[in-house]
């Protein structure tokens, strides 16, 4: 491992500071992710500001009804926070999903959004890899691909994200506020992480001197009808290789608004629109639920090991679906 100099930030100005004065340093919080790719010699910060005893551990309702998680809330606080179980059950069910108990336990969510891919090869550094090193080449579009992207790759990098937490933010349509040099922001869960492109080194829309402060949720939970569906290889402390986060709102059998993203398929969580609109009016039915997988995984493309992710998808939505309305437990 690098030699690195430790900073234990006592607030937010100066936490910022720090990071604005040294670009080459980052934040660390639950270190769950930053720590193993600063020992795998991915990462090499000359800096760890360490922001755990920032005021950002709090779950607390807005004057407009929203609910705010703080950036520091642990992933299992979160995950078994009163409020959010009740409101919001399908951001527990993710949460729950993600990582083992122990990791839950250390991650935070900022940390959640800003955790890197689990492609083999960036963590491998005797192989090429454009996320680690732009311009390097891409190992995994002709190598071993079982677990990368069928939607929204480049020829750069065919690369997921991992997190299970980010897909139900998706659908619930969350927004990530942070701070920096110039002040406050929002960016709605969408347009946080990017595709990658011709950047694929640049995994969010976050700059390099900003910190999360915390993720909002709007008031409005689907706790009624939701699902959250992760298949992987293993039934615990795996990866997904497909998840789907399905919410509905429902009047007598038939679906007013429908919320679906998937996870681990491509760069960013995916949400497309049209699809759930197509649900919109319909009865909740296997018909309906088809066409809206089919809508979601258009354009998907598949690069070998992978090629059965795309069939995967389009059932594990049918079945998060089918799940959601009530029709099968
Ligand atoms: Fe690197 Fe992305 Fe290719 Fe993986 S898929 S080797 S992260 S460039």
């Amino acid at each position: 491992m690098n030699s690195f100099s430790y900073t234990r930030a006592a607030d937010v100005a100066s936490a910022l500071r720090v990071i604005a004065a040294e670009p080459t340093a980052k934040f660390i919080a639950g270190g769950t992710n930053l720590v193993d790719l600063m020992k795998e010699n991915v990462e090499h910060p000359t800096r760890l500001v360490d922001i755990t005893h920032l005021p950002l551990a709090e779950i607390q309702r807005t004057k407009e009804g929203r609910l705010r998680i703080g950036a520091l809330v642990t992933n299992t606080d979160v995950a078994y926070n009163e409020v959010v179980e009740r409101d919001y059950p399908l951001l527990s069910q993710a949460i729950l999903h993600g990582a083992s108990a122990q990791l839950r336990n250390m991650a935070s969510v900022g940390g959640n959004l800003m955790q890197r891919t689990r492609c083999s090869y960036f963590y491998d550094t005797a192989t090429p890899c454009n996320k680690r090193t732009p311009g390097a080449g891409c190992s995994a579009f002709e190598g071993f691909n079982r677990y990368h992207a069928i939607l929204g790759a480049s020829e750069h990098c065919i690369a997921t994200n991992p997190s299970d937490m980010s897909v139900a933010l998706l659908a619930l349509d969350a927004i990530v506020l942070v701070v920096g040099p110039s002040g406050e922001r929002s960016i709605p869960i969408g347009e946080f992480h990017r595709l990658p492109g011709e950047t694929p080194q640049i995994d969010t829309n976050l700059k390099a001197d900003e910190m999360i402060t915390a993720v909002d949720l709007p008031d409005r939970g689907f706790a009624k009808h939701y699902a959250y569906l992760k298949v992987r290889d293993r039934t615990s402390y795996a990866f997904a290789l497909v998840s789907v986060a399905a919410a509905l709102e429902m009047n007598d059998g038939r679906i007013s608004e429908a919320r679906l993203a998937l996870g681990s398929v491509a760069h960013k969580p995916w949400r497309r629109k049209e699809a759930e609109a197509l649900l919109n009016g319909k009865p909740a039915a296997r018909e309906s639920f088809q066409k809206a997988a089919e809508a979601l995984l258009e354009g998907a493309r598949g690069f070998g090991h992978n090629d059965f992710k795309i069939e995967l998808a389009k059932r594990g939505v049918v079945r998060a679906l089918t799940q959601a309305a009530g029709l099968e437990r």
